[in-house]
């Protein structure tokens, strides 16, 4: 039976009619609430004394704040958080009219930029991220996706460069066999990166995964020792999609240095760990990576997309150098006009690091870890409801905040449940397949994934009992021969 796409907003929020609205409808709810400094404190950007809880010193500033210092206020859906509920003015701010003078002015001297400096600088000071190894140079792609083909890019360059092929001008030619090494969890941008970047698809080697969903350096280190090959990369993941989980990042940078190969960690999902006292242990050796991939979008409660690549050596970033004379020629250059150019494969870019340095200043460190400390006991009350539940299976730990779980019954019956819950408007939950193991093949799961900081474990309650009795009705429709075809 098609499903009637009525994908309602949520425009005039009715309790019974949409038992979850008030997670994003009601502004009081939760940590993820507007924080009480931000109206008061923050009118003026960056003044003096003013401290986001959580971090360091306050970057020093000279400029005063527009109006959109204030738009730091967030809140969430359930399963996406919604985010500043006054973006809207942040991304439509423009530094100036013209986008000639934009690209200049954006490019090294505004005030936005040298606090985006500032804030890439807080987001490495975290226990996980000790002094002499924190990041030297930031770039902000759009999206994670973006990130990890940059990595891949600058990688590719290096490693060419090893073997004395100039990739960029001559390609991949000259390469023997050039492979990327990633797990079997990891995110299939790797493999879009390595077909954009002329490598192909085959030359990602896939690496399998522990009972705990992380790759195994034993099975890494055989497939590093197989001659024959140029090794451009190991894309380790820190957070998987799916489940969370983080891969050995320490093993994993000790085989990548011994092998002298580039280490990127895909920190895309799990990079916001680090806000958080109790799971920032779980990125330990992060800072050995050469670059890291970040989504603010989801740890970070930005917009999408705000995504944020970082480079332990800046020179690195030459593999994207360019020198285009209505930009950046070499007499503007030497007067310090040096541009972004080289930090992008894009040329105009929106500012997206002023609505993360809004949020960052707005909130802090503590602020940030509250909220996800928070979406993590969600998803932890999640699987233990889904424990007790006799309709339900728990398929995985908690790592993070995503909780993969079935409905007793079979493949069919998961898929149905989310299409039936998603076109009537009332709820949006993940799926997934869970890859075969411990004798068990694979098999169609649901998926949460939890960033909403305003909801509760009641709210949670009240989607599982959503789940299972569209699972019952499923099941009855399929006895009375009515099921999904
Ligand atoms: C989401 C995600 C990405 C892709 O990020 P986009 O911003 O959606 O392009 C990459 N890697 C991991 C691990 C992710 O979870």
């Amino acid at each position: 039976m098609p499903h009637a796409a009525r994908l309602t907003a949520l425009s005039s929020p009715s309790t019974d009619r949409w038992p979850l609205a008030s997670t994003v409808s009601d502004p009081r709810r939760g940590p993820g609430r507007r924080p009480a400094c931000c109206a008061a404190r923050w009118t003026r950007w960056g003044s003096r004394g003013c401290r986001p809880p959580g971090w360091g010193s306050p970057p020093r500033s000279r400029s005063s704040a527009p109006c959109w210092a204030r738009a730091a206020s967030t809140c969430g859906t359930r399963t996406r958080p919604r985010t500043c509920s006054r973006r809207c003015c942040v991304s439509r701010w423009r530094p100036t009219r013209s986008p000639r003078r934009a690209t200049r002015r954006w490019t090294r001297t505004t005030p936005a930029r040298r606090r985006w400096r500032s804030s890439a600088g807080w987001s490495a000071h975290s226990p996980a991220w000790p002094g002499s190894a924190r990041p030297r140079t930031a770039c902000s792609p759009r999206g994670g996706s973006m990130s990890n083909l940059l990595a891949v890019l600058i990688a590719r360059d290096l490693a060419a460069a090893r073997a004395g092929v100039d990739a960029r001008r001559r390609g991949v030619h000259g390469l023997t066999r050039p492979v990327v090494f990633c797990s079997e969890l990891a995110h299939f941008s790797v493999q879009r990166a390595c077909a954009a970047l002329g490598l192909g698809e085959d030359a990602v080697v896939t690496i399998g995964t522990d009972q705990a969903f992380r790759m195994r350096p034993d099975l890494l280190a055989a497939e590093l020792r197989r001659p024959g090959r140029t090794p451009v990369a190991i894309v380790a993941t820190a957070g998987t999609t799916d489940y969370g989980s983080v891969d050995p990042l320490t093993a994993i940078a000790e085989l990548a240095r011994a092998h002298r190969t580039w280490l990127h960690v895909d920190a895309a999902y799990g990079f916001g760990a680090l806000f958080s006292g109790r799971l920032a242990p779980l990125l330990d050796g992060l800072a050995l990576a050469d670059s890291v991939t970040l989504d603010l979008h989801k740890i970070g409660w930005q917009p999408a997309a705000t995504s944020v690549l970082l480079v332990a050596d800046r020179n690195r970033f030459a593999a994207l150098d360019r020198s285009v004379d209505y930009l950046n020629p070499p007499d503007d250059v030497d007067a310090g006009l040096d541009g972004l150019l080289g930090r992008s494969l894009q040329t105009t870019r929106r500012p997206d690091a002023v609505k993360v340095a809004t949020t960052l200043r707005a909130y802090g460190r503590t602020g940030l870890g509250r909220m996800l400390d928070h979406c993590h006991e969600l998803a932890r009350a999640a699987a233990g409801r889904i424990v007790a539940d006799g309709n339900l299976e728990l398929l995985a730990p908690v790592t993070l905040t995503t909780v993969v779980f079935r409905f007793d019954a079979d493949d069919g019956v998961q898929g149905e449940i989310r299409r039936r819950l998603l076109t009537s408007g009332r709820a949006l939950i993940g799926r997934t397949t869970m890859p075969a193991r411990a004798g068990r093949p694979a098999t169609t799961a649901l998926k949460l994934t939890l960033l909403n900081p305003n909801a509760t474990p009641a709210d949670i309650d009240a989607l599982l009992d959503l789940v299972v009795e569209t699972g019952r009705a499923v099941l009855a429709d399929d006895l009375n021969g009515e099921g999904a075809a």
